[in-house]
Parts: C-alpha cells; sequence; structure tokens
C-alpha cells in the first residue's frame, strides 16, 4: 500500500480532515502490552492501512513505542510495510499466495500458512534449501475461514518427511466469537487450541486478537495480535470500551438553509421536514466512507453529527459527496459557511455510527476515504 500523498493542497480546498492521533494509538497499544496482556508479547495488527490510519505512520509510530511484530493481510502490504520497518517481524495473515515464495522471503515476509497445500509448499522450500524459513502455521479450531483442519495440523506437523527442516515460527489460531466473550464457543476454541498445539514444545503460540487480550489470560499465550482495540474500536459488542479514540472526521459546511414545514430533504425524498427547519449542507459523503446505511428516513433515524457539543441529526441521505444535517436548535453562530462539523471522533463513537449503519466500527474505520486531507497530530 502506497502511502496516502499528505495534504497536497490547501486546508480550505478539502471537504473535510481525517486527524489521526498517532500517539494515542502507542498508548493504546502500550495499555495492550503492559496492563492487559502484561505477560505475553505484544503485536499489533495493521491490516487495510492499519484500519484507515496510515499503514507507514502507525507502523512507524508503534515501532518506536517497542513494538516489533507486525501482522497485515495480503502480500502487497507486507512486502510495503518491510519498506517501512527493515527490522520488524512481519506475517501476513492471508497465508502464501500461489508462486510468491521467492519475492516474501526476498522481502523477509513470513506467511501465516492456513492450508495444507501452503504448508507442503513451504516446506518443500525449507527442504531444498536444507534450512528453515520462518513462518507461522494456521490451525483452524472453529472459524472455518483459514487454518489447517485438526487432522491435517497434526499428521503434517508430525511427520519429518513432510516437515523436512521446517519448523513454525508461531502457531496461531482465530476466534470466531470474540466480540461475545460469553459466547460458549471461545472455549471450546481455546481447549482444541491447547490440544492442538501442546505437542509441538518451543514454538511460540497465539490466538488473541483484541477480543482474546480482553478475555484474559488464559487466551493470551506467547503473543498477542490486537487490531481494533489499537485504533480504539470496540473489541466486546457490549460493556465499557477501555481503549482511547484515536481518529477524527470533520466535514465542511457547504451551505446553511432553511426547508419549510412538509417539505422534503435528499435523494428519494425519504424524510420529510415535520417543522421549519434549518439545515446545514456538508461536505463528506459515502465516498469518503461514510456510511449510506447510516441515512435518516421518515421511518428510521440516521447518525449524527456534532457540532460544538450539540448534536447534529443527519437528514435524509447520505450522498456520495455531502450529507444534511438537522442544525435547527444550534445557536447560529455555531454554524457557519466553512466550518467543520466532526462526523466521527471523540464525541461521535465509530461503534455508535456503525450501529447507524448496521455495521461495526470495523467496518466504518477501514472505509474512510482518501479524498480527506489527513492530518497527523492530537484529536483536541
Ligand atoms: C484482523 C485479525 C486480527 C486482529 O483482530 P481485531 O479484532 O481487530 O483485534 C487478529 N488475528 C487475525 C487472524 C485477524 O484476521
Amino acid at each position: 500500500m502506497s502511502e496516502t500523498p499528505l495534504n497536497a493542497y490547501s486546508s480550505a480546498l478539502y471537504g473535510g480532515r481525517l486527524t489521526v492521533d498517532l500517539d494515542a494509538i502507542a498508548a493504546n497499544w502500550s495499555l495492550l502490552r503492559s496492563s492487559l496482556a502484561p505477560g505475553s508479547e505484544c503485536a499489533a495488527t495493521i491490516k487495510a492501512n492499519a484500519y484507515g490510519t496510515g499503514q507507514a505512520e502507525t507502523a512507524k509510530r508503534l515501532f518506536k513505542e517497542g513494538c516489533r511484530t507486525f501482522f497485515v493481510a495480503v502480500p502487497t502490504e507486507a512486502i510495503a510495510l518491510r519498506q517501512t520497518l527493515p527490522a520488524a517481524t512481519i506475517y501476513a495473515l492471508d497465508g502464501l499466495f500461489p508462486n510468491t515464495a521467492d519475492l516474501l522471503l526476498q522481502h523477509n515476509v513470513r506467511p501465516v500458512l492456513g492450508s495444507l497445500d501452503e504448508l507442503k509448499e513451504w516446506a518443500a522450500l525449507c527442504r531444498t534449501a536444507g534450512k528453515s524459513f520462518p513462518a507461522a502455521v494456521h490451525v483452524d479450531t472453529g472459524i472455518h475461514r483459514l487454518g489447517l483442519s485438526a487432522d491435517e495440523f497434526g499428521t503434517a506437523l508430525a511427520d519429518p518427511e513432510l516437515m523436512g527442516p521446517f519448523k513454525p515460527s508461531l502457531l496461531m489460531s482465530h476466534l470466531a466469537c470474540g466480540s461475545d466473550p460469553d459466547h460458549p464457543m471461545n472455549k471450546e476454541q481455546l481447549a482444541r487450541f491447547i490440544a492442538l498445539t501442546s505437542p509441538f514444545k518451543g514454538v511460540p503460540r497465539s490466538l488473541a486478537n483484541s477480543a482474546g487480550v480482553l478475555m484474559g489470560p488464559d487466551y493470551h499465550f506467547d503473543l498477542v495480535r490486537p487490531g481494533i482495540s489499537l485504533y480504539g474500536g470496540r473489541a466486546f459488542d457490549h460493556g465499557d470500551n477501555p481503549m482511547r479514540p484515536v481518529a477524527k472526521v470533520e466535514a465542511r459546511i457547504m451551505i446553511v438553509r432553511s426547508v419549510p414545514k412538509g417539505d422534503a430533504i435528499g435523494y428519494g425524498a425519504t424524510q420529510t421536514a415535520k417543522r421549519p427547519l434549518r439545515n446545514a449542507v456538508v461536505a463528506a459523503g459515502y465516498a469518503d466512507g461514510l456510511l449510506r446505511r447510516a441515512s435518516s428516513s421518515d421511518d428510521r433515524p440516521g447518525g449524527f453529527g456534532m457540532i460544538g457539543g450539540h448534536k447534529a441529526p443527519i437528514l435524509g441521505r447520505i450522498s456520495m459527496d455531502m450529507i444534511t444535517l438537522d442544525v435547527t436548535d444550534i445557536p447560529e453562530h455555531l454554524v457557519q459557511r466553512g466550518g467543520l462539523v466532526e462526523m466521527l471522533g471523540p464525541n461521535v463513537a465509530a461503534a455508535d455510527m456503525a450501529a447507524y449503519a448496521e455495521t461495526i466500527d470495523y467496518e466504518y474505520l477501514t472505509s474512510l476515504g482518501r479524498r480527506f486531507e489527513r492530518i497527523y497530530g492530537p484529536l483536541g
């Protein structure tokens, strides 16, 4: 992933601004490392452009904080990350794509081998070279996406003919229901992971994403690999979220206008003014990642923005490049042409906005577009 060209134009020319607080990301990582999982190595999952916050910037800041192991998803992300962090350990969670082993080795990237085919291909490479190239092995404990089945895992790893000199650098699995800590699946996966991996002494193990970290030391093993918690998101569906927000989206007010009672606002005329309204039209929409599902209609409330501590509910549909907000009850001097409205940030949690869009904050954060001005600094 190439870096987003930062601030190519004057601030005044952007429809919106995305501020990312790298110190808050570092503080979240430190909290995970020293308070929440003190007995394990704390890695960082920075796939999908570090959940929208910027892969290179976030990686550099976390490395400075002491993080040494990073997980991304696809090989392109891993190779880009290698340019940023020459000395880090880098895992590609999506594993070994066909005919890419040479490239991964060249860039010192470790695939997370997720199938018997991938494992065989990597082990053969090690046999030919007569040495072990580091790679993780993913075992499926119930999510049925990536990972060797229990049978494949047990037989393959115990077979010296097949494995040759290859020794996994990490054994891992992934929780299906971590966002619900009371779900019985968590304990089942934990038990399967222990049963499957215990015979392989001396190989570090990893099970926990952010939710796994919050579920406590039973789930931590040697290495934890949180993602969403670093970015201030919610690992659990319910209860307190101990993490700091790290991103803020502000959209620019283009015009402030009136809507007579009974008139409709926006595409599809889905929302009618129940009283004379004042509305502000802001220059950000679903093309900037503000999900259209958070639109409002006469039947269903939508999301909102915040202006000077006042809630400004979305009126009608979110369109590609703009959103209309109800500012009728907000003091006029706070709602001025050119001013900024917080659409996501300390006062508008990504998880809350995501709920209006019937999704999760992971999708909200990773969809934040590239059309905003991007600033690194405190959220203010
Ligand atoms: C994305 C991912 C993580 C990080 O998950 P969070 O819920 O964001 O903490 C960890 N492990 C795997 C395999 C993943 O795909």
